[in-house]
């Protein structure tokens, strides 16, 4: 980008692409501020997987090696059937090479202290319990009442993006008919890998994300995003996970407190639009959500932030550099995301057979360059 000056860069949202973003744009030597609207950063939801094509986003900002660092390397997917007895195992492509690992299990509040850190070490300022509240061309008022010039600012603020709307860009998450549950457990002996357990009614998994940690995952089919009263998590959760038997019983038997679960609606979202106005852009979350199925849509947010200051490097016009950062992610995002929702829709009308390919030939697209 040709400029007399620093190019100014305001993020609005301290998430995974928010956080990417700035690090990325350190590194191309910008000035750049975060804003999150949370008044501290503490991180809600216990784990997530990170894909090869995560990691691969990761490597090109240095930053994949201390996220496998600290998180649980997972080399190949173990899948049971509801009794626990081994029916198969799978290898996702080698995104990273010969030997490495797929992909990492690793805790949100871990990955998110990983991101933080490199983006103030990296020169970006962090600041929390701020917004933006009205954009206009070239400049942005925050909710303190002060203003930033911007060269330009970047939605990171999540599927509800407000910065969505105070750009104009049109965007409505819809309820999938699914709720995802999380539960945090000691991690088993067995727990090498990713141990998938498919019974008649759904799959439940377990996934490592440190050597002492490991996250339970559940689909729930509803048709409304009923409320669970907080005490009644843990229950509940054990209810719907009381099909399976074999190895995974002790596992379950050990999610007993209601602060060890999470239950979340499963929202998608894709912006058909342009994913940009003026001199603001959306990455992550706030231009698409994909349901969990494929466990891409962090993936997808690193990708994005890492391609759009790719893009910015490469061009003289801030338009072009919008332009070029979302046709080189639109079409690789909406493949993704109607995979997504075609596996929960098989879950839904209880085809859990059928969805194995989909998630093959799913992450078999994602190994594709970006
Ligand atoms: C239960 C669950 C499990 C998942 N598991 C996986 C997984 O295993 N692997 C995977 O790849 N993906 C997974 N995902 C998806 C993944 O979490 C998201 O795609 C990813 O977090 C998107 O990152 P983001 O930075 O775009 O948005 P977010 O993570 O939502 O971050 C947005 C940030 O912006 C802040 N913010 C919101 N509004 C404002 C505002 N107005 N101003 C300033 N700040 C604001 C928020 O507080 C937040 O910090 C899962 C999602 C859920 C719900």
């Amino acid at each position: 980008m040709v400029h007399t000056g620093a190019v100014t860069v305001l993020v609005v949202g301290g998430g995974i692409a928010g956080l990417v973003h700035a690090i990325a744009a350190r590194r191309a030597g910008h000035d750049v501020e975060v804003l999150e609207i949370r008044p501290d950063w503490a991180v809600a939801g216990w784990g997530l997987s990170l894909t090869g094509p995560a990691l691969r986003a990761l490597r090109a900002i240095d930053l994949a090696d201390e996220c496998l660092a600290a998180g649980a390397p997972i080399h190949r997917h173990r899948h049971h059937d509801s009794a626990g007895e081994l029916r198969a195992t799978t290898e996702p492509p080698s995104v990273l090479g010969p030997g490495q690992p797929t992909e990492v299990g690793i805790g949100r509040p871990a990955l998110h202290r990983i991101l933080r850190e490199r983006a103030a070490a990296g020169g970006a300022t962090l600041r929390t319990g701020l917004t933006v509240v009205e954009i206009s061309a070239g400049a942005a008022r925050l909710s303190d009442g002060t203003e930033r010039t911007v060269d330009y600012l970047v939605g990171a603020d999540g599927v509800r993006s407000r910065t969505r709307e105070l750009l104009g860009l049109p965007g409505e998450p819809w309820f999938t008919g699914q709720m995802v549950w999380r539960a945090l457990v000691d991690r088993p002996a067995w727990a090498d890998d990713i141990h998938t357990f498919a019974g008649p009614a759904g799959t439940t998994g377990v996934i490592p994300i440190s050597p002492t940690q490991a996250y339970v995952f559940l689909t729930e089919v509803t048709d409304v995003p009923g409320e669970v009263p907080d005490e009644e998590l843990a229950t509940r959760m054990r209810d719907l996970l009381a099909p399976f038997t074999g190895r995974f019983a002790a596992v379950r038997d050990a999610i007993t407190e209601p602060g060890q679960v999470v239950r979340r609606p499963v929202q998608a979202l894709l912006v058909e639009g342009p994913w940009h106005a003026g001199r603001g852009v959306l990455v992550g979350d706030a231009a698409h959500s994909p349901s969990p199925q494929m466990v891409s849509g962090a993936a997808l947010a690193i990708e994005d932030a890492v391609v759009l200051a790719d893009e910015i490097a490469r061009h003289d016009e801030l338009a072009d550099a919008f332009t070029a950062y979302q046709d080189r992610r639109r079409e690789r995002v909406r493949a993704l995301l109607e995979t997504s929702l075609e596996i929960g829709r098989r879950e839904r009308e209880g085809r859990h057979h059928e969805v194995h390919q989909l998630i093959g030939r799913g992450h078999a697209a994602m190994a594709a360059p970006i």
